[in-house]
């Protein structure tokens, strides 16, 4: 049954993942009292015990891996009129893609041992690769900032556009000391920015935790792993931890 109250009515919802990105939202709502009278939470298993299958925008979190997680997906997708991927492992299939162009029945032995088959779970999957998407909060997890951004931006009617530069822009933008001068690698050239390259800033390299750039040079990141003394083996195991899915996607 619709409802009468007029505010936006918005959903969260989770798939295989850690539910960070929904703590992030979580907090992110105790410090923007204005979003939230802005807008009508009708599902949020984190906050709130309703549910509610009348909603316009679904916030999406995790990855499918099972095939009744696309069929409840594609229902999620009906009922919405605007449908946001939120964080990593919806995105780009995130850590959860690890796995990703592995033999699943082989890993899943090494993960449930004995157990194995009683545990259901097949490819991993972006939500996109599974129906459209609107729009996108990158991260692990998500910022707080830009979610409250990007709701506000649905709410006027504008769809956010992500920044398609490398972090090495921001990172240099703040004039950061680059992590290679002090022999530590890090993804920021391939690296979708929007983060405020918040990792190298506290010395720590990029992980690649918003995907990758729309063209990233691949075999200059190769050469710059290589002339700083790092070898291949390092840069598909640093690769590995969010790009997975988009470095099989794209045959990198
Ligand atoms: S993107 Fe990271 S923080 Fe968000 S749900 Fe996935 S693993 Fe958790
Ligand atoms: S520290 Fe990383 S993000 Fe910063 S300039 Fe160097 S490679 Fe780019
Ligand atoms: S610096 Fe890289 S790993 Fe860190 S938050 Fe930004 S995109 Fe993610």
């Amino acid at each position: 049954m619709s409802s009468t109250n007029t505010k936006p009515r918005i959903a969260f919802f989770d798939f295989t993942c850690c539910e960070g990105c929904q703590l992030t939202v979580a907090d992110a709502l105790q410090t923007h009292f204005d979003l939230l009278g802005a807008v009508e939470i009708v599902n949020f298993r984190e906050m709130i015990s309703e549910k509610s299958d009348d909603y316009s925008i679904a916030f999406v979190e995790g990855s499918c891996t099972r095939t009744k997680d696309e069929v409840r997906l594609k229902a999620i997708r009906d009922h919405a009129q605007i449908l946001v991927a939120l964080g990593a492992c919806a995105h780009i299939g995130g850590v959860n893609a690890i796995r990703a162009g592995l033999d699943v029945a082989g890993v899943r032995r090494y993960v449930y041992g004995e157990r194995a088959m009683l545990i259901e779970t097949d490819s991993i999957l972006p939500i996109d690769a599974v129906v459209p998407v609107d729009a996108y909060i990158p991260g692990c997890p998500i910022d707080r900032e830009e979610f409250v951004r990007t709701v506000k931006a649905l709410l006027l009617g504008r769809v956010p556009i992500l920044p398609d530069y490398p972090v090495c822009i921001e990172c240099k933008i703040k004039e950061n000391v680059c992590l290679y001068t002090i022999d530590k690698a890090c993804l920021g050239p391939i690296t979708r920015a929007g983060c405020g390259a918040i990792c190298p800033m506290s010395g720590i390299g990029c992980e690649g935790c918003r995907g990758m750039i729309s063209n990233p040079n691949i075999q200059s990141l190769k050469d710059v792993f290589s002339e700083n003394g790092f070898d291949e083996k390092t840069l598909v195991e640093t690769m590995t931890i969010f790009l997975s899915y988009q470095m099989m996607e794209s045959e990198l």
